[in-house]
């Protein structure tokens, strides 16, 4: 019996990992954490039980036996945009980049504290829960943050930010996609498109005045964060 008790179904997480060390702490630490947690072994293993199980979350190792963590990540996107978060090695970085390209929601490094993957699990959960379709006309508003596109103005609480046509553009795409990591490439193409000339560097560039403007540390960013060698993330976690 779930902790939760009876009234509400237990959130459902399929985890795709090999290495027994890792299946034995995460079916005891989430499951301890109210999770109902589904076990497959290799990544064929994974798309059979997607199927036939229809869980609430998908924690996939990217390094799998049979069907490797891209090939499942591409499967299970062709026919549902259930929450995906890619549970990688060091090292496989540039694998995590085409993951999140081809639609994983978030990108835990192992080794990970067990506290940190699951703020990620709830984040995203709790971003497909609230995914209200947003209307243009209307202010986008995320935390502190409030952005009125027609009138192309900031705020930060009442205070307002002035903002150049491609921060506002880049801190837009950041505040619609919160607790998602967004790429170097899928903020670059966005943000600039084909105006992304030469220096690889306009989008750090950016990214730092951004956070001079919003953030209270701008050189240890609370909403703003690196997700290191892959891009940037707006977080908004609980204080
Ligand atoms: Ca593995």
């Amino acid at each position: 019996m779930s902790p939760a008790g009876a009234s509400a179904p237990a959130v459902r997480i399929l985890l795709v990992e090999d290495e027994e060390s890792f299946i034995d702490a995460l079916s005891v630490g989430l499951s301890r954490e109210g999770f109902d947690v589904d076990v497959a072994r290799d990544g064929a293993e994974g798309l059979a039980h997607f199927a036939t199980r229809a869980p609430d979350l998908v924690l996939l190792d990217l390094m799998l036996p049979k069907v490797n963590g891209i090939d499942v990540c591409r499967a299970i996107r062709a026919s549902s945009d259930v929450p995906i978060i890619v549970v990688s090695a060091k090292g496989e970085e540039v694998d995590a980049v085409l993951l999140l390209e081809l639609g994983a929601d978030d990108y835990v490094t192992k080794p990970y504290r067990l506290r940190e993957l699951v703020a990620r699990m709830r984040a995203v959960l709790r971003r497909r829960e609230h995914a209200v379709p947003w209307g243009e006309d209307e202010p986008l508003r995320q935390g502190p943050f409030r952005l009125d596109i027609d009138a192309h103005r900031c705020f930060v609480g009442d205070r307002e930010v002035k903002l150049r046509k491609k921060e506002f553009a880049l801190l837009q795409l950041l505040l619609e996609n919160p607790g998602r990591v967004l790429t170097r490439d899928v903020l670059i193409d966005r943000v600039w498109g084909s105006d992304y000339v030469g220096d690889t560097k306009t989008l750090d560039v950016h990214i730092k005045r951004l956070r001079a403007l919003l953030e209270d540390d701008p050189k240890s960013p609370r909403y703003i964060t690196t997700v290191r060698g892959v891009g940037y993330r707006f977080e908004l976690s609980p204080a």
